[in-house]
């Protein structure tokens, strides 16, 4: 069967659900996935590196990108901008290589209006006040903004139910939710309606 294109999954979630994590521990396990680096304007963080974090840009260039339609979606997240390099994501699905990509909530909804093939997973804590602890101990904002990130965080939990799938990463399971993510793409390349019609047609004509 000739491969066809690959899958775009959205992992997104609050700030502090664990994204960065199970991602990362996603991709060390999964050969043909590819991720997708966003863009932003925000400073990057100590051991942040260019390009394989974030492609950090000044806001006027991210501006010009945005204006010439070159991000799939963008998002104001706590002042600063961060989007989805179209061109990237577009060409590795064509090549047939799955591409997974972590913006925020309304961010993820974007990307489905943009490409409605597209999985939307939602990662939560068991717990919302984990959120907090986590975004603590990861000792990367000031604490006025992690208590802007609970704030959006409480708006995005609305949100869930526009979502294909919840994944609950427990405390201190974090390998139990790697592996329930894996399941979720391994699952998703078996939907029918991702099987060609002639191949569809072949097996209900013999
Ligand atoms: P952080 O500053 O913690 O790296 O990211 C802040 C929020 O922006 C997180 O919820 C993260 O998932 C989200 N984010 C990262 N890249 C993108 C993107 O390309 N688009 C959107 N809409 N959100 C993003």
């Amino acid at each position: 069967m000739k491969p066809g294109p690959g899958l775009l999954f959205v992992v997104s979630g609050p700030s502090g659900a664990g994204k960065d994590t199970l991602v990362d521990a996603l991709r060390a396990r999964t050969a043909r996935l590819r991720y997708s680096v966003s863009a932003t304007t925000r400073a990057p963080r100590d051991g942040e590196i260019e390009g394989e974090h974030y492609f950090f840009l000044p806001p006027e260039e991210f501006e010009r990108r945005r204006d010439a339609g070159e991000f799939l979606e963008w998002r104001v997240y706590n002042g600063n901008l961060y989007g989805t390099p179209r061109d990237y994501v577009e060409r590795t699905i064509a090549e047939g290589y799955d591409v997974i990509m972590k913006p925020e909530v309304n961010g993820a909804l974007a990307v489905r209006a943009a490409y409605p093939a597209a999985v939307l997973i939602f990662l939560v804590p068991d717990k919302f006040s984990y959120l907090r602890t986590r975004l603590l101990a990861r000792r990367t904002e000031t604490n006025e903004e992690i208590a802007r990130r609970l704030e959006i965080a409480h708006q995005e939990m609305k949100f869930i139910r526009s979502f294909d799938y919840i994944i609950i990463n427990e405390q201190h399971r974090s390998e139990e939710a790697v592996e329930d993510l894996e399941a979720v793409l391994h699952s998703e390349r078996f939907r029918i309606h991702r099987f060609g019609d002639e191949l569809l047609g072949n097996l209900e004509h013999t």
